[in-house]
């Protein structure tokens, strides 16, 4: 039996589940299709004895894209804010920088941090933009040798490209915080990061939905093409069944690379398939719980001195509901070195947990619920920012959305609801919802 939808969406990640609730919302009859047994991909979260556990994205940006789109679609944003949001721990001293700006936090890092600005203040006009090849590290080194200086640009890089400074170009990370929204307002989700994705899903399962569905624990085997070059539909596993879906249109959240190994590489030219694989980043992460609380943040701490620990988070603080009562939940996250290349994972595990019993004293009582080593094919980024692929593909109604094709200088999930958005224009210049037609 042939099932037929408009669209097909591969995978239930960020990346394709808001351009399901996007494309549902504009009354496209939308299939989603996951391999695993709940929503979020890279993005989700388990349960661990009663601990809401994320496994990979911890904190969702409020305003910007992410919030327009939650609002555009009607889905409920849960996402707490903590005041402050961030701290860095600079000497000894966990100090707020909000609302003081690049110039402030300098000054708490080096006496000579003018110079440092003035290439900030340089690089909001594009000629003062370095070319690509420059490294973030390298360009601050223009500027200043200090040391906190540079720890404190390696952990910004790390929290958000999850790569270091010396591997992101300096041009993203100065298009970052000079042209975008740059993370500044962010928030847990007190389910757990799941819990924004279960809302999309509402979306699209939903009454405004009529007609759209989600299939968990169901597999895309393989995309089918019609003579003319386009897609036609697929072959999916569904409970140890094969089902064949047709489709108008098709949306990838899987990466470029698998994407191709769906059509069949054979049926892409050689020129496209020399491009599809991505260099991913890495990170690696150990969630952890005490009875005591153990940092003072009340929601992120990053740091000007470790070896290789770029914050520290704190989701009790606000959102105590994800901890049984009288716990505190935390996660302790770094980047290995060289994130984009080969790394021993069992000493760089081991560098994170000397940073952890460094800088959170109690850490050697608390409980470990899990350590993650995220690379690969399951990595925090598919593509380093600045080495994105486009979202298009050389057959004109198929589409990669996630975050292997991220708009220049964007990340993580914020980078996934731009992408969404814009090939969902794209898809609906080109095909009208069955049901209006
Ligand atoms: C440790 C860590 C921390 C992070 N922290 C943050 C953060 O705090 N904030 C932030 O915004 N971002 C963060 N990120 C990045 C963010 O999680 C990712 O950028 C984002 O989740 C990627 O989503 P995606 O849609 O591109 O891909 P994915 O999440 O990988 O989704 C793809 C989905 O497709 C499914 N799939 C694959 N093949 C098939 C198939 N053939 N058929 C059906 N389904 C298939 C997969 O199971 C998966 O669920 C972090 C990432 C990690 C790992």
């Amino acid at each position: 039996m042939t099932r037929t939808f408009d669209v097909l969406v591969v995978g239930a990640g960020a990346g394709g589940l808001f351009t399901a609730a996007r494309l549902t919302q504009r009354g496209y009859r939308t299939l989603v299709v996951e391999r695993l047994d709940r929503v979020g991909g890279r993005a989700s979260t388990e349960d661990i004895d009663g601990f809401k556990v994320n496994n990979g994205a911890i904190v969702i940006e409020v305003g910007g894209i992410t919030e327009q789109t939650f609002a555009e679609v009607g889905a409920r944003f849960d996402v707490r804010r903590a005041t402050p949001p961030l701290l860095y721990r600079i000497g000894g001293k966990d100090v707020d920088v909000t609302g003081g700006g690049w110039g402030f936090l300098l000054s708490k890092l080096t006496r000579q941090g003018a110079k440092v600005l003035e290439g900030l203040g340089a690089a909001r006009t594009d000629d003062g933009l370095p070319d690509g090849g420059l490294s973030t590290a390298e360009w601050l080194r223009r500027f200043t040798s200090n040391e906190n200086v540079h720890g404190i640009f390696r952990n910004m890089c790390a929290s958000i490209f999850a790569v270091s400074s010396e591997e992101l170009p300096a041009k993203v990370f100065l298009t970052y915080f000079t042209r975008r929204s740059a993370f500044k307002k962010f928030g847990f989700c007190p389910e757990g990061t799941i819990g924004v994705w279960r809302a999309l899903a509402d979306v699209i399962e939903g009454t405004a939905g009529e007609g759209s569905e989600i299939w968990l624990d169901s597999e895309v085997r393989g995309l089918h093409l019609g003579d003319d070059g386009l897609v036609t539909g697929a072959t999916v596993t569904r409970a140890g069944e094969t089902v064949e879906v047709a489709c108008r249109a098709a949306v990838s959240d899987v990466g470029p690379a698998a994407t191709a190994d769906l059509i069949g590489r054979d049926r892409l030219s050689a020129e496209y398939t020399a491009t599809v694989d991505t260099t991913p980043c890495s990170m690696i992460v150990v969630n952890f719980a005490s009875r005591t609380p153990l940092i003072d943040a009340p929601g992120m701490l990053s740091f000007a001195k470790t070896r290789r620990m770029c914050y520290v988070a704190n989701f009790t603080a606000t959102c105590p509901e994800m901890a049984p009562e009288g716990w505190h939940l935390y996660n302790g996250t770094s980047v290995p070195v060289p994130a984009t290349g080969g790394f021993d994972a069992a000493e760089e595990t081991a560098l994170l947990h000397e940073d952890l019993h460094e800088q959170i004293p109690g850490f050697a009582d608390a409980r470990v619920l899990s350590t993650s080593v995220w690379r690969d094919d399951w990595p925090p980024q598919r593509a380093v920012a600045g080495f994105d692929l486009p979202h298009t593909t050389p057959v004109a109604n198929l589409w990669n959305v996630g975050d292997a094709v991220k708009e220049y200088a964007n990340g993580g999930t914020t980078a996934c609801a731009e992408t969404a958005a814009l090939v969902v224009e794209e898809l609906a210049e080109r095909l009208a919802p069955a049901a209006a037609r």
